[in-house]
């Protein structure tokens, strides 16, 4: 059988929300207006591929583990699919992050997920 190029896309789950869940352990920054004191037995910076492994390993270890992430914390209804939007929210230094003499281009995600959520 042939393959239809253009046909429906298998019907996978779709895994982001709209909306966060009622316990959505995210605590995103407009939502802390005062000292927020937390006590964990590791905190790991940044939320990508390698940190997000590393948080859930130490979780089911019985680690309690806080993550720290920079960018944005950003699910189904924020995406546009616009590059004008995605750039300056989705990578670091809006896309544009190269190596300090400029000569290679990094493209480098920035935000809950981190890089996996712009690959
Ligand atoms: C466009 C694109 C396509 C890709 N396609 C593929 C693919 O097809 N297959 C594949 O295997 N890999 C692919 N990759 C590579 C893959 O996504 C990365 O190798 C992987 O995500 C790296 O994981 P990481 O945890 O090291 O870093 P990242 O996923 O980049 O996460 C680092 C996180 O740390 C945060 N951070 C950095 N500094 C701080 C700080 N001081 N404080 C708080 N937070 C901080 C950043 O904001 C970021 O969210 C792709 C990458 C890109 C950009």
């Amino acid at each position: 059988m042939i393959p239809i190029l253009g046909q429906t896309a298998l019907p996978i789950p779709d895994g982001f929300h709209n909306e966060p869940p009622a316990n959505n352990p995210v605590v995103t920054g407009d939502q802390v207006t005062s000292d927020l004191v937390l006590d964990a037995d590791v905190v790991v910076v940044g939320s990508g591929a390698g940190g997000a492994v590393l948080c859930a390993e130490l979780a089911h270890a019985g680690k309690r583990v806080v993550m720290l992430e920079e960018g944005g914390y950003h699910t189904h209804s924020d995406f546009k699919g616009q590059e004008g939007w995605s750039y300056p929210n989705l990578y670091q230094d809006r896309g544009g992050r190269a190596t300090e003499d400029q000569s290679i281009s990094i493209l480098q995600g920035r935000g809950v997920g981190g890089s996996t959520v712009v690959n």
